[in-house]
């Protein structure tokens, strides 16, 4: 922990400190009260003597972001107590529930599209973010994203940026618009240091298609002759508060699709220690033409179990096909 970090903990914890004061004097001896202010001049204490954020364990670093939500916490996840890990467990169930309900519904159809998408978080929950929106007009807005970071604080994150796109694609028609406006109000609700990739994109009854990215992974158009690869542009959301996002439109024939995922997919590892990545992808999609969108999931799912030797995925992997039908 760098000297600017054990600053800022020290004056949140001060805070904290200050608040449970002003609590203690004006009530009539509430002893949890007195045992949160003791436990925060714990960490005060361990802030002084340079052990703060290690396990009383293991002496290893405590999970950054955990440590960020709670400063009080002595110990990594490995070495929680009994009842801390019913209480995590409790938590991470109640958040996989939500994060469920946030999903749309897989196999949305509107005119012109069929679509398909595969969520899988690489543990209980998933800092991936996919979505579909029919509009008004039979037209589809798509979106698919990552936030930084991995587990609870991740799809906390998730769910934010899933409530800020719902919102704005109610007012704005634009997928530029909708990212320009995105990234502002991410850049404003969440802490410095997070940010997210994106693609948002709206897909018309006569095949056009409009796509903003930010930072986010390639789009794969799927062709009779080729596989086009619309590359990432722009920043992530959350790091500049003003950012002009562009938008590019593309036409597609009945029987091409848009092929979209997350790191997941194209920074898997193998044994050999070699990344997935876009070319392997790319040679994979060329035999994906004029196939359904659950076909095309399936054929990359099976690619990336024989490339990873069905091994265990380190991160959590969203892939999604939309087909012109
Ligand atoms: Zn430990």
């Amino acid at each position: 922990m760098n000297e600017f970090e054990s600053e800022a903990y020290q004056h949140e914890l001060n805070i904290r400190r200050e608040r449970l004061l002003g609590a203690i004097s004006s009530d009539t001896g509430d002893v949890h009260i007195a045992d949160l202010l003791q436990q925060v001049d714990r960490a005060l204490e361990r802030l002084r003597n340079g052990t703060f954020g290690f396990c009383e364990t293991c002496h290893d670093a405590i999970e950054p972001e955990r440590l960020a939500v709670d400063p009080l916490l002595r110990y990594c996840l490995d070495h929680l107590s009994d009842a801390e890990q019913r209480f995590l467990q409790r938590d991470l169930e109640m958040a996989t529930a939500i994060q469920n309900s946030l999903l749309p519904k897989n196999g949305v159809t509107v005119p012109g599209w069929t679509t398909q998408f595969h969520f899988q978080p690489s543990g209980p929950v998933s800092g991936d973010y996919c979505d579909l929106v029919p509009a008004s007009n039979g037209s589809l807005y798509f979106f698919i994203g990552d936030v930084s970071g991995k587990g609870v604080s991740a799809s906390l994150l998730m769910s934010h940026l899933h409530a800020i796109i719902r919102t704005l694609v109610e007012s704005m028609p634009g997928t530029a618009e909708i990212v320009t406006r995105a990234n502002r109000l991410f850049c404003e609700g969440t802490a410095q240091k997070n940010f997210a990739t994106l693609v948002a994109g709206r897909a018309y009854p006569d095949g056009s298609v409009e796509i903003s990215t930010a930072a986010h992974c390639p789009v794969f158009v799927i062709r009779e002759d080729r596989v086009q690869r619309i590359p990432p542009a722009g920043l992530p959301l959350g790091l500049f508060c003003r950012i002009d996002a562009k938008a590019t439109t593309i036409s597609l024939e009945k029987g091409d699709s848009l092929f979209l995922c997350t790191d997941g997919l194209l920074e898997a590892r193998n044994d050999q220690n070699e990344l997935f990545w876009e070319d392997r992808l790319e040679n994979l999609l060329r035999h994906a033409h004029r196939m359904s969108p659950g076909n095309v999931l399936d054929l990359c799912k099976r690619e990336l179990v024989s490339f990873t030797n069905a091994g265990r995925p380190t991160d959590d992997l969203t892939l999604l096909s939309l087909a012109r039908i």
